[in-house]
């Protein structure tokens, strides 16, 4: 009667089996003070522009004269001519209002789009990876190959040596924290031209690049139109966890014309996103809205720079949290990723996440993120300092 694809996956949800081991040792300590630097949730509230927006957008639904029900089933245009403007057209990239369709976050939509392929498609991701690629990939029982990525390989996956339909790239990465440049990325452009491949492209963690040689969109390489869907996210960009909004490209000009299927999909099984989301999403586009946001971005990185430094100083090998918010940290001595978390709950009272629940490529290192508070993050700093 079931899908017995489902009885392949793993057994729990890697943040549910963190949850869960911190919940049995806070029954065996109950007073310790635990800093979670594990799963990827902000800490700094939504910023003024957007909860103006939001109150806004409230008091219009008290009036009948401007209440709203269902909305567009592409998003409202409001938003998606905010997003063509300021998101692409502002760096030279022509990507039109009806290529965007608005979702209720990039969990969702790298989740789901995979409906549209076929069973018999081969997808690549890379290992470590957003576990969320593989698992809705096993749910419909596809074959995936893994793209190990590495320090010996800076972290860049190669092309495989078998033919793949699909590749699932995320940059900047979670949860190592990498990035590609230009040519790195316009490498797998050209190879999924090449090879009549596909790209599912998840931008969630753009706003955080900081440096110039690497692409804020896979749009901004030629030819990617053709080859190329791309999913962003505005929970890490402006503190959207709780109030949900994202959205996806897909042009009209893919070699596989998915834009009118992606639309057939959406307008049967998804109903939008709340107008309340849509108004607070369009308020970062406003003048404030940027510096606002921008302002929490280097909140964030500033807890970034001093965790690299820090740690590095303490003599740990520390990838990543130059254009990302999260830092890939080799465990000492050898420790495995769950040796590691344990060892750091216990004595430190720090959560991290082992890297091996991203894949057997994480073996032997944990991801931290950048969103505590900067205190907890000092305070964690401290007292990993003090165990050693
Ligand atoms: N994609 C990546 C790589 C993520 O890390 C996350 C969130 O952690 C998401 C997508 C999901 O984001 P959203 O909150 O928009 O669903």
């Amino acid at each position: 009667m079931i899908n017995d694809c489902f009885l392949k996956l793993s057994g729990a949800y890697l943040f549910s089996e963190i949850a869960q081991k911190v919940k049995a040792y806070k029954a065996e300590a109950p007073r310790a003070d635990i800093i979670s630097l594990g799963i990827g949730d902000v800490t700094q509230p939504l910023c003024p522009a957007v909860i103006e927006a939001l109150h806004k957008a409230t008091d219009e639904m008290a009036v009948a004269a401007s209440f709203r029900g269902y909305g567009p089933e592409r998003g409202y245009d409001f938003l998606r001519e905010a997003i063509v403007a300021n998101d692409f057209q502002a760096r030279g990239i022509d990507i039109e209002a009806d290529e965007v369709f608005i979702s209720d976050g990039a969990k969702s939509d790298t989740g789901n789009f995979q409906e549209l392929l076929s069973k018999d498609v081969r997808i690549a991701v890379t290992d470590p990876v957003y576990p969320v690629y593989v698992d809705s990939n096993m749910m419909a029982g596809r074959e995936i190959v893994y793209l190990p990525c590495t320090a010996e390989n800076g972290f860049v996956p190669q092309p495989p040596k078998e033919h793949v339909d699909v590749i699932y790239l995320c940059y900047p990465n979670n949860p190592t924290g990498t990035t590609l440049t230009r040519d790195q990325l316009k490498m797998w452009v050209d190879y999924a031209l090449q090879n009549n491949a596909l790209i599912f492209y998840d931008a969630a963690y753009e706003a955080y690049i900081q440096s110039e040689d690497v692409p804020h969109s896979i749009y901004e390489i030629p030819g990617a139109k053709q080859c190329a869907v791309e999913f962003h996210s505005y929970s890490k960009t402006a503190g959207f966890t709780g109030i949900r909004c994202g959205y996806t490209v897909v042009p009209k000009g893919l070699k596989v014309n998915l834009n009118p299927l992606w639309n057939r999909r959406q307008s049967t099984k998804f109903n939008g996103t709340s107008y309340l989301s849509q108004r607070a999403a369009e308020a970062i586009y406003t003048p404030e809205g940027k510096t606002q946001v921008k302002a929490t971005i280097a909140y964030y990185m500033e807890n970034a720079r001093l965790m690299r430094e820090v740690l590095t100083d303490m003599g740990f090998i520390v990838y990543g949290g130059v254009d990302a918010p999260y830092l890939w940290v080799r465990t000492p001595n050898g420790m495995k990723s769950w040796e590691f978390f344990d060892w750091m709950l216990r004595s430190a009272h720090v959560v991290c996440t082992p890297g091996v629940g991203f894949g057997s490529a994480g073996e032997g290192y944990v991801r931290l993120t950048a969103f505590g508070t900067h205190e907890n993050t000092q305070e964690a700093l401290r007292r990993v300092n003090d165990k050693l």
